[in-house]
């Protein structure tokens, strides 16, 4: 490509709500342009990285057996009432109507269009299994698109839907998908890890996700520092630790802790370990036909874990609720505890309680709180007692496999693989006769990857100030052949032949023979991130070139003659 007549430009200045490095690049390089609240173009050099990414993507799909298919963007609600799911999505899932009045979606995900298009196709064991995937456009009305690329409101997707007539196959192709997953994004040259995770509102037992590790991402990833555990902390679980407190109160009793309502406060005037006490954290569970109040007990150490709460509870989200909400229901804020609830008030406790005995808690009495408290005997609490995993995982807590210290890393997720079983199948009645000539639902898995996200997280993992870093296999351009005056012939003449000759050998390559000045060219080369430039200037006329390595920064001079030979070099590495 010849810069001078490229539809490439470079801007100064990021928009103002850009405030990570892949929104503030991506719009600064001239690679996407906002059209809506997470709504882009892609200009070319944005269009480029897109099918260099869907390439390595789409080579490995196809290596693992999966079937390329393109499902229609706009589907039929209807197919999103079978399984429920147009009630359950909520207003990601965006509505429109046709002029006759039918409704329809655009996709957010196709598990419905997929289950449709093989339900009547597919008739008996001896078709399967199969594996259709497709690269296409996404819609979800995201509450809040934000970080450009990163959470997009139209966005693309790769997405992959597997049907098995038996579990075992099922699990063998979804071991497959995450290996091809694991060899996709090392061809990308990402630093990832694979992550066990929560299945969300797709539903389904057993999923992992592929996060791109970067401090941006919107993502909490536990991960062990001596063994290979890693999980999102929405599901991440700990060796379980029951430390003997040390303190022992004779009897259990009430005491007056008059305006003390956090557990700094109470731990605090009662000089008690927070260790020892139980935090109440009161939410409203929304659930498809009503909302409830339910209350949250875990150590006064740990914070609440939104995802594991509201699993154990089975609510589609949970809201914060206000004190008002909490009196109507007979609760006393801030001296909220397990024993003596309003029995109408739903609760759960941490599975780390289990059995913790010489607790402070709140005495469901206002200035009240109770001592020495334990939680022996779950009959006590009555019949609503719930014990699950709630708690978040932190810091320094112990890795659930090996015992030794567990860190928290932020990451992306660019890939989220699940074992679906019957949950679509089942209520769209897609069946297949087996060996007996039986009915049964397909068994079900599917396979994500953003890979519009995907360009968004190789940036935020490959930057400096200066701009872009790609990793050369998905660069727009791997070499920039920049020349420093352009109305110098000899200049000209020299770059444009090595440009040819990179070209012819394969390579992608760009020439700047824009009318510009040296410095902006040089910008331009550090801001679009190409892993190579190579400057061909004033000291031609000595028979030399520079060379600049984009990631390493080095800098260095060769002949005229060897630097075909040396760019190779560089490629290839
Ligand atoms: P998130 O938790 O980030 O919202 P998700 O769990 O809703 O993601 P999936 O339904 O698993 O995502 O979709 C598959 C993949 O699509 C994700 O792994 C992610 O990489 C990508 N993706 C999801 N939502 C968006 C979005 N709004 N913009 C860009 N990519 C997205
Ligand atoms: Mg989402």
């Amino acid at each position: 490509m010849r810069w001078s007549n490229f539809f490439a430009y470079t801007l100064k200045e990021a928009p103002k709500d850009a405030v990570v490095a892949s929104h503030k690049y991506l719009i600064r390089g001239g690679y996407i342009k906002q059209v809506a609240a997470g709504i882009y173009n892609f200009l070319p050099l944005g269009k480029i990285v897109l099918d260099n990414i869907k390439k390595i993507i789409k080579e490995e799909m196809d290596k693992a057996g999966a079937q390329e298919v393109m499902l229609s963007f706009v589907t039929p609600y209807e197919l999103w009432e079978e399984t429920g799911r147009a009630k359950k999505y909520g207003d990601e899932l965006l509505r429109i109507e046709d002029r006759k009045g039918q409704k329809f979606v655009l996709s957010p995900t196709n598990e419905e269009s997929v289950v449709d298009l093989v339900r009547g196709t597919i008739k008996s064991y001896k078709q399967l299994p199969v594996n259709l995937y497709q690269i296409n456009l996404k819609f979800r009305d995201e509450a809040r698109p934000r970080f450009g690329l990163l959470r997009g409101r139209e966005f693309i997707m790769k997405d992959a839907y597997s049907f098995h007539a038996t579990r075992e196959d099922l699990d063998r192709e979804f071991n497959l998908m995450q290996e091809t997953y694991e060899n996709i994004f090392k061809k990308m040259g990402l630093d990832f890890r694979v992550v066990e995770a929560d299945s969300g509102a797709i539903g389904g037992s057993g999923s992992r996700e592929f996060m791109v590790l970067a401090d941006t991402g919107e993502d909490d990833i536990v991960v062990c520092t001596e063994c290979n555990y890693a999980a999102n902390i929405e599901v991440a679980t700990r060796k379980h630790e029951q430390r003997e407190n040390p303190v022992k109160t004779e009897v259990i009793e009430e005491v007056y802790t008059p305006n003390k309502k956090s557990i700094e406060e109470v731990c605090e005037f009662l000089g008690v370990d927070p260790y020892f006490s139980i935090k109440a954290v009161a939410k409203k569970a929304v659930f498809d036909d009503k909302e409830e109040v339910v209350v949250f007990f875990i150590r006064g150490t740990d914070t609440l874990e939104e995802t594991k709460a509201k699993n154990a509870v089975g609510a589609l989200e949970l809201v914060d609720v206000s004190e008002e909400e909490l009196e109507k229901v007979g609760l006393v804020p801030g001296f909220i505890g397990p024993f003596g609830l309003p029995s109408n008030v739903k609760y759960v406790i941490d599975d780390d309680l289990r059995m913790a005995t010489e607790l402070v808690c709140g005495a469901n009495k206002k200035d009240y709180h109770i001592k020495g408290a334990g939680l022996l005997d779950a009959n006590l609490l009555g019949n609503l007692t719930l014990y699950r995993d709630i708690a978040a995982v932190k810091e320094g807590d112990k890795c659930p496999k090996c015992g030794k210290p567990l860190k928290i890393t932020k990451g992306i997720e660019v890939g989220h693989i699940f074992k679906l079983g019957t949950a679509y199948s089942e209520p769209m009645n897609a069946t297949f006769l087996d060996e007996n000539g039986k009915a049964k639902p397909f068994i079900m898995g599917c396979y994500g990857i953003g890979v519009s996200r995907l360009i968004a997280a190789a940036i935020e993992q490959n930057h400096d100030e200066k701009g872009i870093i790609w990793p050369k296999e998905i660069a727009p351009f791997v070499v920039d052949i920049i020349v420093g005056d352009v109305k110098k012939e000899e200049q000209l003449n020299f770059a444009t032949k090595l440009y040819e000759k990179l070209k012819k050998a394969g390579v992608r390559v760009i020439l700047d023979d824009r009318k510009e000045r040296f410095g902006p060219k040089i910008a331009d080369f550090e801001l679009v991130g190409f892993p190579i430039g190579v400057i061909v200037g004033k000291k031609l006329k000595d028979g030399k070139v520079e060379i600049r390595d984009r990631k390493s920064g080095e800098k260095f001079e060769v002949g005229g003659d060897e630097v075909f030979e040396k760019v190779m070099e560089m490629v290839r590495k």
